[in-house]
């Protein structure tokens, strides 16, 4: 995988298999909805902002990416849009359960 050659962010640790500084987050998204964005880069970074408010859910997946060694994992993937605008919402607490 070469995709993180001058795209992605710098990982802060140095890798795991080859122990350079070469380490990078590499963020795709993928889904339907983006058609021919589908599979893409998000880079830059701020297409991301641009993809959350004109799609309504997409999955993002984050891989960390040594450009020295090709070594690669996916480190998660989560779900975003405007559906799933909130990055964290808050727990709800006054669930009802319903009583006999
Ligand atoms: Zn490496």
């Amino acid at each position: 995988m070469r995709a993180g050659k001058n795209i992605g962010e710098d990982a802060e640790q140095p890798c795991p298999i080859c122990s350079h500084d070469s380490l990078k987050f590499v963020r795709y998204v993928y889904g339907d909805e983006l058609k021919r964005n589908s599979g893409r880069v998000v880079y830059p970074p701020e297409w991301l902002r641009e993809l959350v408010t004109t799609y309504d859910q997409f999955t993002c997946y984050v891989v960390e990416v040594c450009v020295d060694c090709a070594w690669n994992h996916l480190v998660k993937a989560y779900v975003a849009g405007r559906r799933h605008r909130r990055p964290s919402g808050r727990v709800g607490e006054d669930r009802r359960s319903s009583r006999t």
